[in-house]
């Protein structure tokens, strides 16, 4: 595979001198937004046009840097579909929602999404580097009127005081690097002042968007707010340019652990080729792919919408075919506030008392014996099991597995099963007597 190449400015750029193209404020401030200015880029299709000229659709901008990937003799083209809004969009499906991970019901704090036992995802800003047209929180994000909101902040970092169990903050938006610098500092800087958070994690597009962010000065103040973690927003191959590699090579250097999530889109990355490709050029920049998400029922995306089945073909295609680092896992947030549910091929075949029946993926079926004589660990005497943390109403399976647990009842279970009122009635012969004895309707 080649090394990226220093990636081309459309024509129109062709004079802005290097020290404004290599701005991050100047990609900001010249971002397009209205078919006048993107048809100066590339020809514009009817149904892109009439997206442009339709009001209240989601907000439409682009980083000069990123629509030059566009190849615009290419209406099909991956990255062009992911930023120009199509007619498509104005399409509702059925099942489409507004919330449809239900993150508003799980924030206890505006802003703050408290979903799962020991992890938040902090909603720092609403503005992005550009929109990707299939954003799952299209429904707050974008907002050109709301940017950091302090009294929010402030009770975010109230709510995360209080709640010990979060040890970990995804930092989230919109954009967390399209901040003011100071704000992230600041930002960064108070939730290292609370002893339980062990980890802090950023989402961003901002390397795959405005690579030019990624100066050492950022790369230097987010460092010092180890353990960082980030992951970055890449969906095909072709936005992995010399730029974003060296982005993360900065990242990287600063010891930032880099991981890489991936929407699965009709037309732009539902390909097991395309896909291999993808996940072979992120290890080479030193990025893990992370997850790969099945698109979610939001408004505006039903025709980014692809089988469940694709991504399950698209792991197929990856495990022990390439590096198992290469391989993302594929999740499907479920609707409903469900959360992130893992859906894999089946490699377990069968299993008897004594072995089970596996396949790899080339199709070689073989069983492994179990071990007769297993001897497990103690779990009185395992300090770790000792000292489990609690996980309120959260422990799942997990819960059956090792506690006192018999049972997990879905809602209305013991209502739906107590018909034991045929016995009570018995008891009681006025209420109640047998159909077809003198009861029916027809005597
Ligand atoms: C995705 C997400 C997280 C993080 O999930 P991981 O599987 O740990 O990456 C946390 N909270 C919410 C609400 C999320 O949607």
């Amino acid at each position: 595979m080649p090394t990226p190449i220093l990636s081309k400015r459309a024509p129109i750029y062709a004079d802005v001198p290097d020290e404004k193209w290599n701005d991050w404020r100047w990609q900001l401030s010249n971002r397009l937004n209205t078919a006048e200015d993107i048809e100066k880029v590339l020809p514009i299709t009817e149904s892109e046009r009439k997206a442009l000229q339709t009001q209240d659709l989601f907000r439409v901008d682009v980083t000069p840097y990123f629509i030059s990937l566009v190849d615009p003799d290419d209406p099909n083209d991956p990255v062009r579909k992911q930023i120009i809004p199509v007619a498509e969009e104005l399409n509702a499906f059925t099942s489409m929602m507004e919330d449809s991970l239900a993150e508003d019901r799980h924030s206890p704090v505006p802003g703050l999404v408290h979903r799962y036992p020991d992890r938040v995802l902090m909603l720092v800003t609403t503005q992005c580097a550009s929109y990707c047209r299939y954003c799952t929180r299209s429904r707050i994000v974008g907002d050109p009127g709301q940017t950091f909101n302090r009294k929010d902040f402030e009770m975010q970092i109230d709510y995360l005081k209080r709640t010990p169990q979060v040890r970990d903050v995804l930092l989230s938006g919109g954009d967390p690097l399209v901040l003011a610098p100071k704000i992230l500092e600041e930002l960064l800087a108070r939730l290292r002042e609370i002893p339980h958070i062990e980890i802090v994690r950023i989402g961003s597009r901002v390397p795959v968007f405005m690579p030019m962010r990624i100066t050492q000065e950022l790369c230097d103040m987010l460092a010092k707010f180890h353990p960082l973690w980030l992951n970055i927003h890449v969906n095909h191959p072709n936005e992995i340019t010399k730029e974003l590699a060296d982005a993360c090579d900065r990242m990287s250097r600063v010891g930032i652990p880099l991981g890489n999530q991936s929407v699965l889109l009709a037309g732009v990355n539902d390909c097991v080729h395309m896909q291999r490709e993808l996940v072979q050029k992120l290890t080479r920049i030193r990025v893990r792919p992370y997850y790969l998400y099945q698109c979610d029922l939001v408004e505006g995306s039903g025709h980014f919408r692809t089988p469940v089945a694709k991504g399950i073909e698209i792991i197929e295609g990856l495990r022990g075919h390439t590096s198992g680092y290469a391989v993302p896992q594929f999740i499907v947030d479920a609707p409903g506030g469900g959360g992130k549910i893992p859906v894999t091929p089946n490699y377990m075949l069968s299993m008897s008392d004594h072995k089970v029946i596996v396949r790899n993926y080339e199709g070689y079926v073989t069983t492994y014996e179990e071990p007769t004589e297993y001897k497990s660990h103690d779990p009185k005497t395992c300090k770790f099991c000792q000292n489990k943390r609690p996980e309120p109403g959260q422990t799942g399976l997990t819960g059956l597995l090792d506690g006192d647990q018999m049972f997990i009842k879905p809602e209305g279970f013991d209502e739906l099963h107590n018909r034991d009122g045929f016995q009570h009635r018995l008891k009681d012969e006025n209420k109640w007597k047998p159909l077809g004895i003198g009861s029916g309707e027809s005597d």
